[in-house]
């Protein structure tokens, strides 16, 4: 079974470019987009094909740009969302939920998505190396999607990333370059390598394909809903893709008329000491004023983002907000979501579980709207950023004497005055 939607690559006036490894309109400098020709899709992308397809992201392989030939079968996505009640009661809102990417397979991190849409257009294309420039989730996918498919990879990341982002990447047998400098310059020298070796570099110049894998995440969102839209999407950004393919996704499914079409207001979450984006929706820009990344939230920082530009737009045309959060309430944020729902999440997770909370309390969010906060990535990839948070106790003997007089130490209080207590409030 392969019916595909026709597709193309375009740039913003339309104009097309075909199918080829090009990000980049080179009349324009604007980023090139896969478009679909919706009316042919009308009768593949139904809600009784979705319904019918795998439990990943290939039941929506109609609207994804899969080339001729290719089966995908690696069980990308379609991870859980999640009513966060506890959250909510704790943040001040009703009807609040987490889209759960901290579990996507293989690796953890939304990359899953864009990577293994990217890889098959790879193949397609006949790149025998790829390569990304990462921060480091994008890094773990494409070694190990790579790895899997018998791809060479070479995959360069800023010297300082965190040491279990550089681990979960040497470990599927990738070529790792560290380079001395931060996303930004490491990002500028992948775009020489892909034209001096020819080599297919994932959010370079396989960006477009790479960036409709993102879109699964709101075609994801909307069947969880029971094929509704919500009214507010809290979402993390780095380059700006992942807050606008959701926003793609949403107009996609609206336009086949497999959701009512309402209007979902996008807010955008970044770290304050990377927030060139969130500065741009704040003052308005149409451009993006470039930051020097300085914060624990390594997997967003990205001081000139791809597509910045188009995602402040977006986030206003929508009545949304952008907000950034210090590297305290990203602490923070990793934290209560985690004694709340009991889902760990990385840094970046941290930065959109604070936004929302502050959303919240300023009143840009209601209370009672439907909202749902995207969590992109695993905080088992960026301990470093709460270790010091917590101290282990002193090892005990293994006899319930030396446990009453450790819990008594800890807590203050012996084992027989707690038993009083239990029996005085169960009367
Ligand atoms: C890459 C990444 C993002 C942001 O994605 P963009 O599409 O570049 O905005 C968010 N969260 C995590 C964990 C990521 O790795």
């Amino acid at each position: 079974m392969s019916a595909i939607t026709p597709y193309e690559l375009r740039n913003a006036e339309g104009k097309s470019f075909g199918n080829q490894p090009l990000s980049i309109c080179d009349e324009t400098f604007t980023p090139l987009e896969v478009q679909y020709d919706l009316e042919s899709a009308r009768p593949l992308f139904t809600k009784k094909n979705i319904e019918a397809g795998p439990a990943n992201i290939w039941r929506y392989r109609s609207l994804l740009p899969i080339p001729e030939g290719f089966e995908p079968d690696l069980p990308v996505g379609f991870t859980p969302l999640v009513r966060a009640k506890n959250l909510g009661k704790r943040i001040g809102a009703t009807n609040l939920y987490v889209k759960n990417d901290a579990v996507c397979f293989p690796t953890l991190s939304f990359k899953d998505r864009v990577v293994s849409v990217a890889l098959a257009n790879a193949q397609y294309f006949g790149f025998t190396t790829v390569g990304c420039s990462s921060t480091g989730n994008l890094a773990n996918s494409v070694a190990a999607q790579a790895a899997r498919l018998g791809i060479k990879a070479t995959i360069l990341v800023p010297a300082d990333l965190e040491p279990a982002k550089i681990l979960n990447t040497l470990v599927y047998g990738a070529q790792l370059v560290r380079i001395d400098g931060n996303y930004d310059q490491v990002n500028r020298l992948c775009s020489l390598i892909a034209d001096q070796y020819n080599w297919g570099f994932v959010n370079v110049n396989l960006r477009p394909y790479y960036a409709e894998g993102s879109k699964t995440v709101g075609y994801e969102i909307a069947e969880q809903l029971g094929w509704r839209l919500p009214d507010n999407v809290v979402c993390p950004m780095a380059g700006g893709s992942l807050i606008r393919k959701i926003r793609k996704a949403f107009n996609e499914l609206i336009y086949l008329g497999l959701v009512e079409d309402k209007p979902v207001r996008f807010f955008g979450a970044q770290a304050t000491g990377c927030s060139p984006i969130v500065h741009a929706v704040r003052e308005n820009l149409d451009r993006i004023e470039p930051q020097r990344p300085n914060t624990i939230a390594r997997s967003l920082a990205i001081g000139n983002p791809a597509d910045g530009p188009q995602a402040a737009k977006m986030i206003r045309d929508s009545g949304g907000w952008a907000e950034d959060v210090s590297d305290v309430e990203i602490v923070s944020g990793i934290q209560e979501l985690a004694e709340t729902e009991g889902i760990f999440t990385e840094t970046a997770g941290g930065v959109t579980t604070a936004v929302t909370a502050r959303l919240l309390a300023q009143g840009r969010i209601g209370a009672d709207e439907l909202t749902v906060s995207v969590i992109t990535g695993n905080g088992l990839k960026t301990t470093d950023a709460i270790t010091d948070q917590y101290t282990l106790g002193r090892p005990v003997r293994s006899r319930l004497s030396d446990f009453d007089e450790y819990l008594n130490e800890i807590n203050g209080i012996s084992a027989d005055e707690e038993g009083e207590l239990a029996l005085a409030g169960g009367k």
